[in-house]
């Protein structure tokens, strides 16, 4: 005997073919657009980054991170130190404002997604993320270091080690991301409309097996 292949009743559509006539719900497709959109700055970001550290001339490799992305007119020869300073301002910027907002219990914002003071499952996905990149790396990233403990950001690194750091700050930012996105993406799923076949009255009829979309329909005829 053949598979049984639920079919609404009303329609004649199974779960699947109801699923897609429908169409995905535009959150979905909004949230879809953004995670592909931040995987494109992580690309270009990677690629970046991944050369800056080779093209430190080796006299120049033990100064002052700080002082040598703060002064790109003295370092000419360094002509990605735009890009550093770029990479500092659009990534660990944001990236050490949102930590510190999270850890003062004030509503935070990372890559356009909210993590509000009682938000426990995204401020759990920052943070873990966080302490995690602290420990392995010795030094801290939001601005309440304590005098003469672990260090904060780029304090004391050289030109060469703190692009090492950048590149591995940026790893973190875009993994919160896309791990809250993604965390987004699947409560809309939660929330979004369910289509099920499942057996309801209809008018006089004996139970029969009717689609969401019929039901919904038929709802509002009754009650219209
Ligand atoms: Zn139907």
């Amino acid at each position: 005997m053949a598979p049984k292949v639920n079919r609404c009743w009303m329609c004649g559509r199974t779960t699947e073919e109801v699923r897609s006539s429908v169409g995905r719900p535009p959150e979905e497709v909004q949230l879809d657009n953004r995670l592909e959109r931040m995987e494109e700055i992580h690309a270009k970001f990677s690629r970046a980054s991944g050369e800056w550290g080779s093209l430190v001339s080796d006299q120049f490799r033990s100064l002052d991170f700080e002082f040598v992305v703060g002064n790109p007119g003295q370092f000419k020869a360094m002509r990605f130190l735009g890009e550093v300073d770029d990479a500092k301002k659009s990534i660990v910027m944001p990236l050490q404002v949102a930590i510190g907002n999270v850890r003062n219990g004030i509503e935070a914002s990372i890559g356009g997604v909210k993590i509000g003071p009682l938000d426990e499952s995204r401020k759990r996905v920052l943070l873990k993320e966080t302490e995690e990149f602290e420990r392995r790396n010795g030094r801290r990233l939001d601005g309440s270091g304590t005098n003469g403990g672990t260090p904060r950001g780029f304090d004391g690194l050289s030109i060469g080690q703190g692009l090492a750091f950048l590149k591995e700050v940026g790893a973190l930012y875009f993994d919160i991301q896309e791990k809250l996105l993604e965390a987004e993406k699947e409560d809309e799923m939660r929330r979004g409309p369910v289509f099920a076949i499942s057996n309801a009255r209809v008018g006089e009829l004996l139970e029969v097996p009717v689609c969401t979309v019929c039901q919904n329909l038929v709802t509002s005829a009754i009650s219209a």
